[in-house]
């Protein structure tokens, strides 16, 4: 489709068209992944961020955010048991922390590669300089997280600080790709000052960089930030960019975010239908889950991990899916059913 066309269909959706969607893209995420829904455990390892995105909580001009880090014993108390409950994949995520410098993050790559060497590591650190990105990927990493947040440059500057550019987070995906990573990008629905043709563009950069993962989840308001008093993003619209991202993207893996389950209380279940087939459980230590507020009311923040996969394989065996404990790499166009 034309970028014309994404804009089109964005705007004149209704409920006749969302539900043919989903059958379409329910369809074809099965036609690569069956009824299977990957888990990643997510380690929020640290806290400070020396960005100021205008809509995130932990933003370095929020003076209300309690910092904290996580040391390497941390991480790997984090990864002893997400494995021992089945997780084959770690992300480890946080704010642009320059305390975790180039060495230290080698340091906790390799060490993690040393002891698991069947799972997958993935980053999702933000935006760093092509030569730190090798040297991750030599010390083991495998795959990187990093959201464009919105193609468009001007949407791009209503988000952002001048400092930050939509040009250079492009520049980090291309590189990330060349490296060898399997890449992710993404971006929120419904973020202040979006428009549909934003939106269709975010399609078009989807399809031009042909990401293997992407993530998606609804603008939620942090009380902390200079967009206290913008709406959230909505269930129904941010659905329905999932199901035509399944559509452009067959292959790829798509999580069902825990924005979406924020907003509504059987929102990761309704993100499933929609066709997203990855689920990120916090592995963070309860004492910090609070910390790391990206918006207001994150679900999942006082339930240990045990807890939280336990409820979740419920949910997803509730609307017809079931959860695997394998690594869950991408597929390639050629693995269709
Ligand atoms: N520092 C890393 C990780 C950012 S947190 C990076 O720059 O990539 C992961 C994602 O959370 C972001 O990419 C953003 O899309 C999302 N996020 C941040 N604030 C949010 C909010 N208020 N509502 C919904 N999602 C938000």
């Amino acid at each position: 489709m034309s970028e014309e066309e994404y804009t089109y269909l964005i705007s004149s959706r209704d409920k006749t068209a969302a539900e043919y969607l989903f059958s379409l893209s329910s369809k074809r995420r099965e036609e690569y992944y069956g009824k299977d829904v990957y888990i990643r455990g997510l380690i929020e390892f640290t806290n400070y961020c020396k960005n100021d995105c205008y809509y995130c909580g932990i933003r370095r001009s929020n003076k209300n955010v309690q910092r904290y880090r996580l040391d390497l014993d941390d991480i790997l108390n984090c990864c002893e048991e997400g494995y021992s409950l089945g997780f084959r994949t770690f992300v480890l995520q946080g704010g642009e922390d320059p305390y975790f410098t180039d060495e230290r993050m080698c340091g906790i790559i390799s060490e993690i590669r040393k002891r698991y060497n069947d799972c997958a590591i993935t980053l999702s650190i933000g935006e760093k300089r092509r030569e730190s990105y090798q040297a991750y990927f030599d010390a083991g990493a495998n795959r990187y997280l990093l959201r464009h947040e919105t193609a468009d440059h001007t949407h791009y500057s209503k988000l952002h600080p001048q400092e930050l550019s939509l040009d250079n987070r492009k520049r980090c995906l291309y590189d990330l790709k060349e490296i060898g990573y399997q890449v992710g990008t993404g971006f929120m629905v419904g973020s202040p000052f979006q428009t549909a043709e934003n939106l269709a563009k975010d399609m078009m950069f989807i399809k031009e960089l042909q990401p293997s993962m992407a993530g998606i989840g609804p603008f939620i308001t942090h009380k902390d930030t200079p967009f206290s008093d913008k709406p959230s993003g909505t269930l129904e619209l941010t659905l329905f960019m999932l199901g035509l991202i399944r559509l452009t993207l067959p292959y790829a893996l798509i999580p069902s975010t825990t924005a979406l389950g924020t907003i509504a209380p059987n929102g990761r279940e309704l993100g499933l239908k929609a066709g997203a087939n990855v689920i990120m459980p916090n592995l963070s230590p309860v004492s910090v889950r609070k910390k790391y507020m990206l918006y207001d009311n994150k679900i999942c923040t006082g339930e240990e991990s045990a807890q939280c996969i336990q409820c979740l394989k419920n949910r997803v065996s509730s609307v017809g899916y079931e959860i695997v404990c394998s690594r869950g790499d991408v597929k390639k166009i050629s693995d269709k059913r």
